[in-house]
């Protein structure tokens, strides 16, 4: 028997990157998945079908994670479409990195918004399916500066910690009715969010982690493979780092 075996995932931003991984983790397990990005552009659409040739059934919307009207909506045809949701993964993010001096109220903004608000939008719309089915997996993609911080990115790195302290709360507030809930710190992960940091900047970050290399998607994945299933039942409000051993 495979480990999500007739459970449905929610994932949001889950069109590339560390989403796209997971969604293919859990369907390697059985779960049947629904994509949520801002976009769903050819990209995307290779995933549903790589997805549905994996024997699920996969599905993708357009949904800005940010906005709590489009998130509710989208959370009430998932649930037209696949009748029930077990999992959700809050995996929507975005940078606007620059010192505290330079940063826009835009910047501040927009990063908040999209991190942290997202995460409130899409638990409050799920919990109520959750709560009726007395169970549920809800995982918050957060990062190790959301612990450590970082110079250059406090606005990443405060809605970072603010997933946590989220998580934390809503694992005690759940936790009676069968809903587990934790967050995922990963370090440096080789995706395109990443992609964009110069060579200098990357090199120096590999320096200070001690297995020597970034992250792949992949090593992210396996946690919320973890997290999703029921290897992690008696583990909820907890964040799991996945950074090689980097000092946070
Ligand atoms: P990525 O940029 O490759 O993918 C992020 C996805 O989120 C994109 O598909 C993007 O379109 C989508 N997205 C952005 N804004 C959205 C919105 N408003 N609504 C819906 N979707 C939206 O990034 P990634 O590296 O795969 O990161 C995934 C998550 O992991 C993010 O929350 C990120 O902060 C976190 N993270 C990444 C790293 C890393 O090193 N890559 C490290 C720690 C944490």
């Amino acid at each position: 028997m495979k480990l999500l075996e007739g459970k449905t995932a929610v994932i949001t931003g889950a069109a590339r990157g560390i989403g796209s991984a997971i969604a293919l983790k859990y369907a390697s397990e059985g779960a049947n998945i629904a994509v949520t990005d801002l976009v769903i552009n050819e990209v995307a659409e290779a995933l549903i079908k790589d997805l549905e040739a994996m024997g699920v059934k996969a599905k993708a919307y357009v949904s800005d994670a940010s906005k709590y009207g489009q998130t509710e909506e989208v959370v009430k045809q998932i649930m037209e479409d696949f009748g029930q949701i077990d999992i959700l993964v809050n995996n929507a993010g975005i940078t606007k990195d620059t010192l505290l001096m330079r940063m826009s109220e835009d910047q501040w903004d927009a990063v908040i918004t999209v991190n942290l608000k997202s995460v409130f939008n899409f638990t409050k719309a799920v919990q109520p399916v959750m709560l009726k089915q007395r169970s549920g997996s809800i995982i918050n993609m957060s990062s190790v500066v959301g612990v450590s911080g970082n110079a250059g990115q406090s606005n990443y790195s405060a809605s970072k910690a603010g997933m946590i302290g989220f998580t934390k709360s809503i694992s005690k507030e759940v936790g009676s009715r069968g809903i587990r809930c934790n967050a995922i710190a990963p370090g440096f992960i080789e995706t395109e969010m990443t992609a964009k940091l110069p060579e200098d900047v990357k090199k120096v970050w590999v320096q200070q982690i001690p297995l020597r290399r970034g992250g792949s998607p992949e090593d992210v994945a396996n946690t919320a493979l973890f997290l999703a299933s029921d290897l992690s039942s008696y583990v909820t409000g907890q964040v799991v780092h996945v950074c090689g051993g980097m000092n946070t």
